[in-house]
């Protein structure tokens, strides 16, 4: 299973695209795909079906897409938007900021 550097609960912004300055919480991760799902990002609207020959109303429901990782840069608390490297010491692989060393635990 391929990691990413973007894991789920992270603070992320976006860095490309038509939601660009967006930031936003990581609601889920696709390692396969290499994509995420931001809250409030990449919003669409999808049609929830009516029946056809009735007066009722189809609903329409809000639901983020998920974007590709390279769309996204994760927030460092201390500089903001950042790179990502990784530390490791024995066993234990942390993610740090690349410009300021801050770690970078992954809030579950
Ligand atoms: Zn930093």
């Amino acid at each position: 299973m391929p990691s990413l550097k973007i894991h789920r609960n992270d603070t992320v912004k976006i860095i490309t695209g038509s939601d660009r300055g967006k930031t936003g919480r990581v609601l889920r991760v696709f390692p396969e795909n290499k994509t995420v799902l931001v809250e409030h990002v990449r919003v669409v609207k999808k049609t929830v079906s009516s029946k056809q020959g009735t007066r009722t109303k189809g609903g329409i429901a809000e639901q983020e897409s998920p974007i590709d990782v390279s769309n996204v840069a994760l927030v460092c608390p201390n500089c903001g938007p950042a790179r990502v490297g990784f530390k490791v010491e024995g066993d234990v692989k942390t993610r740090i900021c690349k410009k300021c060393g801050q770690e970078l635990p992954t809030k579950k």
